[in-house]
Formats: C-alpha cells, sequence, structure tokens
C-alpha cells in the first residue's frame, strides 16, 4: 500500500527535538467539548496543562485528565487560556491539520529496493518523504524499520505502550538485514524483537522480498525467527506479510535487482504454504501470509477467505481482494432485476487483478439494463504490464482508454488516489482526467460503493 505522508508536514532534523508547533484544529465536533467552548477551525492549541503536544498521541494522552488548562490562539493570534472539566474518557472533539506536531522522522536507509527512490523527479514533495516514524506507525499503521529509533523514543513506545507497531523487517540475519538496508543498525533487529517481547509490546512484521537475495533459505530462516516470537499468550510478533518487490523503470542502473516472475513467484508459494503448515501445527495460525500478487504472478487461485483468519495484513495487500470479494458478494447479495435508466459504465483495474474480478463484473451484468465493462491497464508510467490497481497512475490512464468506449460513465477506486485529495499519483487531477478523456468520473471507495454506483440513480442520473 501506498503511504504518504501529509504535504504540509515538516521533516524531523536530527539533533536535540525541535519545540513541536501549535496543533492547528482543521474540525469541530457538533456538540462536542470542543464545540461548546467555541472551537474554530484555524485556531491554535498550543499547550494543554502546561506542555506542549508533540503529537495526536501526546495530545490523546494530556487530554485524558479529567482538569484541563488549554492555551489556543485565534487565527489573528489572540491568546486564551482555558479552563474546564471533563470526564477523563471524554475527547475535545477536535480534528487538527496534522497528525505530528515536531516533524516527520525519515529513514536513515539506502534501500536499493526502495519505492521512493524509484520514482521520476519533479511530483508533489509529499511523494519523495521517507516516513519511518514510529508514532505514524502506530497511529495508522505504516511500516518502519526501527533503525532510527533514539533511546527517547525507545523509553517513548515503552511508557506511552506505542503497541502494535508495523515492522519492515526484510531478513532477521543480520548481516543480510544491514546489506538488505545499507545500514548497519538494521542488524540489531533481533535484539529489538527481544525488546518488545521482554516489555509485552506487540509488532506486525513484514518482509519484501527480493529474488536471489532474501528468498529462498533466507526467507525460511526470516519466517522461522519471526514465529518464535510468535508464541504465548501474548506474542511479541503478531504476523508476517511477504510481499515482492516492486520495481519500476526509474529505478538507478546497476542495483543488481530483479523483479519477481512467475518462476520466483511459485517457488515463494511453495516454500510459504509449507511453512504455513508448520506454523498451524505449532502456533495454531497459518502467522505468515503471502500477499495477493503471489498468486496473481504465479498464475495460481487466491486462497480461500478463511486461510486468511482474520485479515491482519489486509491493508499490506494480503487477503484484499479475497476480502473485497467478500464484500462484494454482500453487496450483490440482492441485487434488481433491472436498473432503469438502462446504463453503460467503466470500471478501470490494475492489469494484475482484471482476471480475479471479472466474475464479480458477470454477476453486476446480470442485471437487465446494466452494462459494467471492466477496463484493466498496465502502466506504462512504471513500466510494470501487471500492476496493481493503487499503482495506476492518471496518465496511465489517459494512455490506456484514450479511444476505448467507457459508456458514459468512469468508475475510479479511491485507492489510485492520494488520502483525501482527488489527485493521482503522478500529479494529473481527477477533474483533469475527465476533461481529457471526456467521460464524468465516480471515485469508489469500496465494494458497496461500488455496486451502489452501479445501480443507483442518484447523483449519477440527476
Ligand atoms: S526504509 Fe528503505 S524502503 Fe523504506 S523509505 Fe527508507 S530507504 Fe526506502
Amino acid at each position: 500500500m501506498w503511504n504518504e505522508p501529509s504535504a504540509a508536514l515538516a521533516t524531523a532534523l536530527p539533533g536535540p527535538e525541535r519545540q513541536p508547533d501549535p496543533a492547528v484544529v482543521v474540525s469541530v465536533e457538533p456538540g462536542s467539548i470542543g464545540d461548546e467552548l467555541g472551537f474554530q477551525p484555524g485556531d491554535k492549541l498550543i499547550t494543554v496543562n502546561g506542555q506542549r503536544p508533540r503529537d495526536l498521541i501526546d495530545l490523546q494522552f494530556l487530554c485524558s485528565e479529567e482538569e484541563l488548562v488549554l492555551e489556543v490562539d485565534d487565527p489573528d493570534g489572540t491568546r486564551h487560556t482555558i479552563e474546564l472539566e471533563k470526564d477523563a474518557d471524554e475527547g475535545l472533539g477536535l480534528g487538527f491539520s496534522e497528525a505530528l506536531f515536531d516533524g516527520l522522522k525519515q529513514c536513515n536507509n539506502h534501500c536499493p529496493f526502495c519505492f521512493i527512490d524509484q520514482q521520476p523527479p519533479g511530483r508533489r514533495g509529499s511523494l519523495y518523504l521517507k516516513d519511518d516514524d514510529y508514532r505514524l506507525s502506530f497511529l495508522y499503521g505504516s511500516y518502519l524499520t526501527l533503525t532510527n529509533l533514539t533511546p527517547a523514543d525507545w523509553h517513548r513506545i515503552e511508557a506511552q505502550r506505542l503497541t502494535p507497531l508495523y515492522v519492515s523487517v526484510h531478513a532477521t540475519d543480520a548481516e543480510l538485514r544491514s546489506r538488505l538496508l545499507v545500514n548497519p543498525r538494521a542488524g540489531l533487529l533481533m535484539e529489538q524483537l527481544a525488546w518488545f517481547d521482554a516489555r509485552d509490546l506487540q509488532i506486525h512484521a513484514q518482509v519484501v522480498v527480493c529474488p536471489g537475495v532474501n528468498d529462498g533459505e533466507a526467507l525460511e530462516r526470516t519466517l522461522g525467527d519471526l514465529a518464535g516470537f510468535a508464541v504465548g499468550d501474548w506474542p511479541a510478533v503478531l504476523s508476517a506479510a511477504v510481499v515482492p518487490v516492486g520495481l519500476t523503470r526509474f529505478r538507478p542502473p546497476g542495483d543488481a535487482l530483479v523483479p519477481v516472475d512467475r518462476a520466483a513467484a511459485q517457488a515463494v508459494i511453495a516454500g510459504v504454504e509449507s511453512l504455513q503448515q508448520r506454523f498451524q501445527q505449532s502456533l495454531g495460525s497459518r502467522f505468515a501470509w503471502l500477499s495477493d500478487e503471489w498468486y496473481l504472478i504465479a498464475g495460481r487461485p487466491l486462497p480461500p477467505r478463511d486461510d486468511y483468519e482474520d485479515l491482519p495484513q489486509q491493508e499490506n495487500g494480503v487477503g484484499s481482494i479475497r476480502a473485497f470479494l467478500e464484500a462484494l458478494d454482500q453487496a450483490t447479495a440482492d441485487l434488481p432485476i433491472r436498473v432503469n435508466p438502462p446504463r453503460r459504465l467503466s470500471w478501470v483495474v490494475g492489469q494484475l487483478v482484471g482476471e480475479a474480478l471479472t466474475p464479480v463484473v458477470d454477476r453486476l451484468n446480470t442485471v437487465d439494463g446494466l452494462e459494467l465493462i471492466l477496463q484493466p491497464l498496465p502502466s506504462p508510467y512504471w513500466g510494470q504490464e501487471q500492476v496493481v490497481t493503487g499503482l495506476l497512475t492518471g496518465s496511465d490512464l489517459l494512455q490506456g482508454l484514450a479511444g476505448r468506449d467507457l459508456g458514459e460513465r468512469l468508475l475510479l477506486p479511491a485507492v489510485m488516489l492520494k488520502q483525501g485529495e482527488p489527485v493521482f499519483l503522478d500529479d494529473l487531477s481527477v477533474s483533469e482526467l475527465e476533461q481529457q478523456l471526456a467521460v464524468p468520473v465516480s471515485v469508489v471507495g469500496g465494494a458497496e460503493e461500488l455496486v451502489a454506483a452501479c445501480l443507483s440513480n442518484s447523483g449519477m442520473y440527476a
């Protein structure tokens, strides 16, 4: 999954921690304490009980007190001091512009497979931020490497019980992990896992597999070592995701990396599925899961939904197609016989997932009057023939859909867009796409929205 930090986020500089910026209010929940106190968007929260919060985590801790003294600046700069009493579990009902008020902690690694380094230059700045911030990992599930943590960070993780975190492992062998991340500090991982274990703190792990580097025996050892921390009532490692390396045409020459092909995918599937059986017996869980891409690249059917248990790594593309199909089953359980007026729509997806989604389209097309046209596309932008939906860019859509019969509307998966903004990974906007393809676009967020966009008359035909 593509995690893009906020564009307005400053970067945390090495050295002494800088004074956090004020927390800028962007929304006030109607009827909340914040609303009653007269908070408005643009207000700046400076301190809570005399302390400047460094991020949303601090803010939540500070606001869990029953008696609060807030220092707040109006948008015009006037400072107010507000005293209030509330229940400990009652929030203020305020939304803020950023999650981090003291800047983003970026990574200090140089992984040759880094996707951020494999982008063309000249795009929006936030695409080049190398998020390795444990606070965003705790808040939003982004992966971090643990290589940039200071003693104060470790102390804070323990003191505030920031668990679970999401850790990019790649290899447990110290020498191999240091080589993969090009950082000697990366070799400390096993000690760090023991640190989590000793404190009843937990992580989810991921392994990005580079064929010929950390697959085969290295992968077996990595997953076995991680499973060693998955025992007991409170396991330190909750799950492991195995994902294929993504390589683009912009990667630097001479990186010695090779893309995952069908044979490599089949070998990794065989190895991990065999380990899953072992883990099932010893841990009572499959514990390590392959992302959907492996099966699609190998030309193998996806495992059944139940194999993914409670989908601990769904956001990482592990079982996400099965989960989507399951949600579509529910959303299409009660299809109407016909829709009126009749309609022809297109649904654009990544080439890699097109075949897996065809049965869904066939089912929807049993509705009289509905014709949904699946438009699976490759990505010339990244130089990937087989691409997942979330990496398709605006230029891929322009190139792939130009001259095609798209019907009267294009359904666009929200996963292609920056969160909260109608802009693609190559900075093209949805409105530019609409103009150039001369077709209206509806952004669909999931199975229910997709089905509703196909069946509903409201909005689309108003
Ligand atoms: S940890 Fe590696 S892959 Fe992740 S941002 Fe840093 S260099 Fe890139």
